[in-house]
C-alpha cells in the first residue's frame, strides 16, 4: 500500500525589501504527518544559516558547579533504586550508570549517565558510546517489565543533548522512561498504526519505507537492517527516523540492532555538527506485543538557538497552538545528509 504524503501550498504577496520592494511572491506550505495526521509549517526558508556554538563558557562554568554525575559525586548525589528492584541499589553497564530521576515524570523515570566524562562534544558521541548508553536504558526497561509488566507498559529511551533541547545538566545523560499510560504522541501512534493495520492490512512503517525507497526524495539510506529516512512532515529542524522493521517490543530489540541505531545516529549527529546544531533531541519509542501494526522507530531532530545567545526554537505555535514548525525542506536534507550514509 503506497502512502499519501499530503500538502497544502499557501503563498503569500507583499513588497519586498530583500529585493528592493519589488512585489514579491513567498510560497508556504502545511504538510500532514502521513501516519498521524498532524500538521507542520513549513517555513520558506530553504537552508538554516546557523552559527557555530561554542559551548565551552557553559561547559566550564558547570565544572565549577555542581555535577551529581560526575564520579567523585554520583555515588552520593543521586537517589538508589530500591533493593526489591535492583538489588544493591546501583545498576551499572560498563562505564554507564542508571540511576533513578530525582524529579521523576514517569512511574519509572530514570537518567541513564552516558559517560563518566562531564562533558561529551558532538564527535566525542561515538557509536560505542551511543550503543552502550541504549543498551543500559533498555536493560533496564527489561528489568521494570519483567517485574512490573503493567506498570512499565509503555516505555521510551530518550535524548535532550545539551541546554538548548532541554538538558538541565551538561554531563551527557539519556531520559528513560516507563509508565502504565503512554505519552500523548505514543497513544497516537499506536492507535494509528493499529487502524492503518486494520484498514490496510499491512504495517505502515514497512509501507513508509516501501513509498519512501520507490520515490527516492527523502530516503537516506540503511544501516544494517534499519532503514533511515528525512521525515515527510517534520516536527523541528533536520527531522531523521529510523525504522526498525519487525520490531515491536524492547524484547525484540538486539545488539546489532543497537551498534546499526548507534552508527545511523553518529551519521546524523556529524551532519549536525558540520551544519552547526548545537543540541538535538532524539527518541527510540517501544509498544507491547498486542499493539497490531506497529513498529519499532526512532526519531532525532536538531535544536538551535535563533540568535547568538539567547532565543528559543521553541515558539507559540508549539506551546500554544500543538503544531510544529520546520524550516528547511525534508527533500533538501535528505540530498545534503544522504552522502553521510554513503560512507564506511
Ligand atoms: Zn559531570
Amino acid at each position: 500500500m503506497a502512502i499519501e504524503f499530503q500538502i497544502t501550498r499557501y503563498e503569500t504577496t507583499f513588497h519586498n525589501p530583500l529585493k528592493n520592494f519589488e512585489l514579491t511572491k513567498i510560497p508556504c506550505e502545511i504538510r500532514y504527518d502521513p501516519l498521524t495526521g498532524q500538521a507542520v509549517r513549513l517555513i520558506s526558508i530553504r537552508k538554516p544559516n546557523l552559527i557555530a556554538h561554542d559551548w565551552t563558557p557553559f561547559v566550564e562554568e558547570s565544572r565549577r558547579r555542581f555535577c551529581p554525575f560526575c564520579p567523585e559525586t554520583i555515588e552520593q548525589a543521586t537517589p538508589r533504586f530500591p533493593d526489591d528492584l535492583i538489588p544493591g541499589g546501583r545498576f551499572r553497564l560498563g562505564e554507564v550508570a542508571v540511576v533513578p530521576n530525582l524529579n521523576p515524570y514517569d512511574k519509572y523515570s530514570v537518567v541513564v549517565v552516558v559517560s563518566p566524562r562531564h562533558y561529551l562534544s558532538m564527535p566525542e558521541l561515538t557509536p560505542e558510546v551511543i550503543s552502550n548508553s541504549f543498551e543500559a536504558g533498555l536493560e533496564f526497561l527489561k528489568i521494570v517489565s519483567l517485574k512490573d509488566p503493567g506498570g512499565a507498559k509503555y516505555c521510551s529511551i530518550n535524548w535532550n543533548y545539551m541546554p538548548y533541547a532541554g538538558g538541565s545538566l551538561i554531563h551527557p545523560h539519556l531520559q528513560v522512561h516507563a509508565g502504565p499510560q503512554p505519552t500523548s504522541l505514543v497513544a497516537l501512534m499506536l492507535d494509528k498504526a493499529a487502524q492503518y493495520y486494520e484498514q490496510n492490512k499491512s504495517v505502515y512503517w514497512t509501507d513508509l519505507v516501501a513509498s519512501e525507497m520507490e520515490k527516492n526524495e527523502r530516503f537516506l539510506g540503511r544501516t544494517g537492517s534499519i532503514y533511515w529516512l528525512a521525515a515527510f512532515a517534520p516536527r523541528a529542524l533536520f527531522d531523521v527516523i529510523a525504522v526498525l522493521p519487525d520490531r515491536v517490543t524492547i524484547n525484540d530489540i538486539t545488539r546489532e540492532d543497537l551498534g546499526n541505531l548507534a552508527d545511523g545516529l553518529h551519521r546524523v549527529i556529524d551532519f549536525y555538527k558540520n551544519a552547526n546544531v548545537a543540541s538535538f533531541n532524539a527518541g527510540f519509542y517501544f509498544a507491547q506485543k498486542e499493539n497490531i501494526g506497529f513498529c519499532v522507530s526512532a526519531r532525532i531532530v536538531a535544536r538551535f538557538t535563533i540568535f547568538p545567545l539567547v532565543g528559543s526554537d521553541y515558539s507559540h505555535l508549539q506551546v500554544l497552538h500543538d503544531e510544529a514548525w520546520a524550516m528547511y525542506l525534508p527533500e533538501q536534507l535528505a540530498q545534503d545528509l544522504k552522502p553521510y550514509f554513503q560512507t564506511k
